[in-house]
């Protein structure tokens, strides 16, 4: 055994986390290794049970009655609850429901009414320019609505593009190509001392380390739970909007489920007070009931404990991709310092598209990003330091592989 296979051993036999690999279902194959949980998380244990009993009793017995019986009626807001503490918000500001997308343009418009209220002339949204672009075309829209001119920026150029013309700001916490982590706290603040709203974008924060919501006055944030969460495919996404802000949340999308009467069925809008404004139409109840299930693994763990292991997965990923990989051949675009990085590791490197492909070939998923980066989520309650150093290993042979057939110019 190599001196790093005997590192790894160590960690994983002190990590407190490692248990929980058992309550996720275990990808087929010897060796495979999941580092794609940034993108899609691994199956809980526990969902296909509870869907089953979803679908066969609730739906198919119940019937209409489960609206009130099962609960669904109010589980957007129940979830919501139960995803709060994990991105440190109390009870009551949370609901679940619609895409990312969806909630990015509920937020920022609703951001940019709240800013008007008290000064009509701002005209302007900030928006991270190397935003994931669903934020970004979402944004160019809402500026178009509302008559205001949209600013790409980076979070470095911050405070610098903001004035008393900003309306809302737009932020990712953490970058989905490079893992970089931004400054929440002190961006926020940037935004409030020129009097603008910010809504955050913790799509690759949530569930991946603290973000503290309350603590840090964040006005208004968005986030999906089929990454971190291990929500499924297509789960709903959530809305954060600040229980201070409810009573001034215009929603755009002013949907029945967000009355304050939905079963008045009015011909008047009437908006719902706290959380429950954010919804719009009726919820899909079998994604929904399929999360509240996966968050089921958070019951005994705190966001702190999966922070910590998840920056001994990443440096000592970079550690055995140092040992092992030939030299010069990746470049580590995820900033070093702990206080910049998400939970991934991207490396830059020529020809990663078939790179990925050979690596995912031998059963270590991760994704690739165009043009040139390989991308490594390392999502702690099911990836351990032993996955950690295999796929390095991996990695290391692909890249040996590729680099001797581009030489004898057998392959590009
Ligand atoms: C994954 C991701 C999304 C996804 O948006 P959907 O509407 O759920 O498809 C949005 N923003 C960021 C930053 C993401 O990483």
């Amino acid at each position: 055994m190599s001196e790093l296979e005997l590192k790894a051993e160590k960690l994983d036999a002190a990590d407190e986390l490692a248990v929980k690999r058992a309550e996720f279902v275990r990808e087929e194959g010897d060796g495979a290794v999941y580092l794609d949980g940034n993108s899609l998380g691994a199956l809980p244990v526990a969902v296909p049970g509870r869907i089953e009993d979803v679908v066969r009793r609730e739906w198919g017995e119940l019937r209409i009655r489960s609206w009130t019986e099962s609960g669904w009626w109010t589980a957007p807001e129940r979830i919501g609850d139960r995803i709060a503490p994990l991105v440190g918000a109390a009870a009551g500001q949370i609901v679940v429901g619609d895409s990312t997308s969806v909630n990015v343009f509920k937020a920022l418009v609703a951001a940019v009414r709240m800013a008007r209220l008290t000064d009509p002339g701002r005209n302007e949204i900030v928006v991270d320019a190397t935003t994931f672009p669903t934020d970004g075309y979402i944004a160019e829209s809402a500026a178009r609505m509302t008559g205001c001119t949209l600013r790409p920026a980076i979070p470095s150029e911050v405070p610098g593009v903001l004035g008393t013309r900003t309306a809302a700001v737009l932020f990712n916490h953490v970058d989905y190509r490079t893992g970089r982590l931004h400054d929440l706290p002190m961006l926020t603040a940037a935004a409030h001392l020129v009097g603008a709203y910010v809504v955050w974008d913790l799509c690759h924060s949530a569930g991946a380390l603290p973000v503290g919501l309350d603590a840090h006055g964040v006005d208004l944030a968005v986030g999906c739970t089929y990454k971190y969460l291990n929500g499924g495919p297509g789960s709903p996404a959530f809305l954060y909007v600040r229980e201070d802000l409810q009573d001034l949340f215009d929603s755009p999308l002013p949907g029945w489920n967000s009355h304050a009467e939905p079963f008045g069925m009015r011909p008047d809008y009437e908006p719902a007070p706290g959380a429950p404004r954010g919804r719009v139409g009726t919820p899909d109840i079998l994604s929904m009931l399929a999360l509240e299930a996966a968050l089921e693994v958070w019951d005994d763990v705190t966001v702190e404990a999966v922070r910590a292991k998840s920056l001994a997965l990443t440096d000592f990923f970079l550690e055995c991709v140092e040992a092992y990989a030939p030299e010069g051949r990746v470049e580590c675009v995820t900033p070093r310092a702990h206080r910049e990085r998400g939970s991934q590791i991207a490396l830059r490197c020529q020809g990663a598209g078939d790179v990925m492909e050979r690596l995912i070939g031998r059963g270590v998923v991760g994704d690739f990003r165009r043009p040139d980066v390989l991308r490594f989520g390392f999502a702690p309650l099911y990836v351990g330091f032993a996955d950690v150093e295999r796929a390095a290993r991996v990695l290391a042979d692909v890249l040996a592989e590729v680099s001797t057939e581009v030489s004898a110019g057998t392959g590009a």
